[in-house]
């Protein structure tokens, strides 16, 4: 039942991928991959409020915001990186320059001398910081929430595994966001029997062939799920064996290195 709702309700436009269905209505929530090349980048969006997570490795993020934002925004009320390398938080540079930032969420407050410029440009523009754990989750309004699956504590260091694990949802249509961990964390999760499953599923470290076990992808049971990779990007992702397993499942993908942005539109 929860599955033919979803069919009546979702929109997804994509850019060279498909639609169900497009016009211009109030939207409930809105989740974008953003085609950011090789790193990540996804906003999450209801009608009231806007959270980053990630902004790529250089000023795409940017554009990709200007595209998908209404006209006039100013505000990001929350930013995440999930972990600190350049992929994913390198595009937040030119991010800050162009918006105001409401509260930045980061998972350690050491990595490279990239990382901890940025967090020093975001004491000079006196941006909160905070550092969440599990089971945190905030209200982005209209029953819009994103909760905090990994970590279970704050101050983790900085490899792909230590990266949070978000779950942003409209009632029991929930889109899993997973950073770069690898198979140990999702075998983790499984085995500690964390609510996994969701209609749509950022695969984690770009579909590499060190993430997406099958155990995982049978806990999340996505209907859809999503690559973010540049186009002939130099560590081959997505590996070949995700998307062999994906096939085998008959789980659908998308990829930003062939279709571009995707954006998951849940409509009234
Ligand atoms: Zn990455």
């Amino acid at each position: 039942m929860k599955r033919l709702y979803l069919l009546l309700a979702l929109v997804i436009v994509g850019v060279g991928v498909f639609w169900f269905w497009i016009c211009q209505t109030d939207f409930i929530m809105e989740v974008s991959i953003l085609d950011v090349g090789q790193g990540d980048s996804i906003l999450v969006r209801s009608p009231e409020k806007i959270m980053l997570i990630d902004g790529g490795p250089n000023a795409r993020a940017v554009s990709e915001l200007g595209r998908v934002l209404p006209a006039g925004t100013k505000k990001l009320d929350w930013v995440v990186i999930t972990h600190p390398h350049l992929d994913h938080f390198g595009g937040l540079f030119w991010v800050a320059d162009r918006y105001e930032i409401g509260e930045l969420w980061v998972f350690t407050v050491s990595g490279s001398p990239q990382y901890e410029r940025f967090l020093s440009l975001a004491r000079e523009k006196k941006i909160p910081v905070r550092m969440p754990a599990a089971p945190e989750q905030i209200d982005l309004g209209g029953g819009v929430r994103v909760e905090v699956l990994y970590p279970f504590q704050a101050g983790n260091p900085f490899t792909n595994n230590d990266s949070v694990v978000l779950k942003a949802s409209y009632g029991e249509i929930e889109f899993l966001l997973t950073g770069d961990i690898e198979a140990p964390r999702e075998l983790e999760l499984v085995n500690k029997k964390v609510d996994l499953e969701a209609e749509f599923l950022k695969l984690a470290h770009h579909g590499s062939k060190t993430s997406s076990v099958i155990p995982f992808l049978e806990a999340v049971d996505p209907l859809y799920t999503f690559i973010s990779a540049g186009e002939n990007n130099r560590f081959d992702h997505p590996s070949r064996k995700t998307l062999y397993f994906l096939g085998k499942l008959g789980i659908p993908f998308y990829r930003t290195d062939i279709d571009g942005r995707t954006t998951v539109r849940l409509e009234f």
